[in-house]
């Protein structure tokens, strides 16, 4: 009976609403892309898509997707470990692993399920799950399926890491350090040498979330483990095939070989959900062929990002300090990001304005992500208008 709870939802909405918190979308008709078609009938620059590399709508993308259509069908009905795996989701497993030298893959249907699914098969009470305060909601929600014992660290802080990784020691068996390899808000780099230290001197493993560093950063994309020259020596790292790699559909774990096995064995997004779609498969494939051939994407991409936050800065813009392809353009007034993201809409640019509690309160901000589909005269178009747009609200001067 849908009775009392319609009134209850509709006063819930009103309410968010009011509060200025409601999520309007916004309707694009056009493939995904650096030039994008709105159904308003504007034709607006993007800049806030996790399309780093520009892959999106990439022509050997979309054939490989087609291909795999015509050589291993839409669909798998079932699970992996049934009926629900193919020659090439074992193919794109071994290129993942190659691609970031770890020992072995699992592919979820996204990463917020590879997330959902890491910790519970391999940690119990006994051990002690030691987390970044701003890793992503996933990974949140993973950790609250596990029973292990929680520990929070304030963001990127090496200092509170370590008060927790002692206070973690008296208890735990085994101990896991958690975090994002770029926090998405701001997009600062986590200091993977520095926690690997740490790691290694209070016996804990370390697992990253490569989301939005995975393809991005490091001189050929391969990641935070790669800016670092650490690679091979983290244990677990989770991934998404939804942002710069291609921006389909798809997440996986990548690490140690007995984690990767128990995780097929007892990983429950794994487990009881179905297969990734060969479509997907084929063009994740198809991906890590073009990050092997060439750092054309990458050497773009960071040419791009350098190129529009120095210059954003030399605009007198109050800039998050990044080492990422993301920009975050500090406001703290929550009505202000979204009159600059409306007024930005007008320009012909596509950003959005966030505020709490995507962000802590008083931190609103428009954040910016580059890609190496962007060329200098699509940077330089968006520079301009946020410079006006800027000037007009005495965001600057
Ligand atoms: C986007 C994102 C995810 C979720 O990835 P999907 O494949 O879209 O489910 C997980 N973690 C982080 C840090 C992300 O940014």
């Amino acid at each position: 009976m849908y009775g009392k709870i319609k009134d209850h939802l509709a006063a819930e909405l009103k309410n968010i609403k009011e509060a200025g918190l409601f999520k309007n979308e916004r309707i694009i008709k056009s493939p995904q892309g650096a030039e994008i078609a709105l159904t308003t009938g504007q034709e607006v620059l993007n800049f806030c898509a996790n399309n780093y590399l520009g892959l999106s709508n990439h022509p050997r993308l979309v054939k490989a997707a087609k291909d795999t259509l015509d050589s291993h069908g839409f669909g798998m009905s079932s699970v992996r470990f049934i009926c629900g795996c193919q020659d090439i989701h074992k193919t794109l497993e071994a290129k993942i692993a190659e691609f970031f030298g770890t020992e072995d893959t699992i592919l979820y249907a996204a990463c917020f399920d590879a997330n959902g699914g890491v910790f519970e098969p391999i940690l119990t009470e006994e051990d002690a799950i030691i987390s970044d305060s701003l890793n992503h909601a996933s990974i949140i929600d993973g950790v609250r399926l596990c029973k292990a014992q929680r520990f929070r660290f304030k963001n990127a802080d090496m200092g509170d890491l370590e008060e927790q990784l002692k206070k973690a020691s008296e208890t735990a068996r085994f101990k896991i350090i958690v975090t994002d390899g770029v926090f998405s808000m701001d997009g600062n780099v986590a200091p993977m040498d520095k926690i690997n230290e740490l790691a290694k001197k209070y016996d804990a493993m370390i697992m990253i979330d490569e989301c939005h560093s995975a393809g991005v950063v490091g001189k050929t994309g391969r990641g935070v483990t790669e800016l670092f020259d650490i690679r091979g020596e983290v244990d677990i790292i989770t991934g998404t095939l939804g942002k710069a790699f291609g921006g389909g559909i798809g997440g996986f774990t990548t690490g140690k070989k007995e984690i990767i096995e128990m995780l097929r064995q007892k990983s429950r997004p794994y487990l009881f959900s179905n297969s990734l779609i060969p479509a997907a498969v084929g063009a994740g494939i198809e991906m890590f062929n073009m990050m092997e051939e060439t750092t054309e994407l990458q050497d773009k991409l960071h040419w791009n990002s350098e190129y529009f936050i120095t210059k954003m800065k030399e605009a007198g813009f109050d800039i998050k300090p990044s080492k990422s392809a993301i920009c975050a353009v500090m406001l703290y007034d929550a009505k202000l990001s979204q009159d600059m993201a409306t007024k930005l809409l007008d320009e012909g640019i596509y950003v959005i304005g966030f505020y709490y509690p995507v962000v802590p309160k008083g931190e609103a901000r428009i954040r910016v992500q580059l890609s190496a589909g962007h060329n200098k005269e699509h940077l330089d178009k968006a520079i301009a208008a946020f410079t006006k747009v800027g000037k007009e609200l005495r965001v600057i001067k």
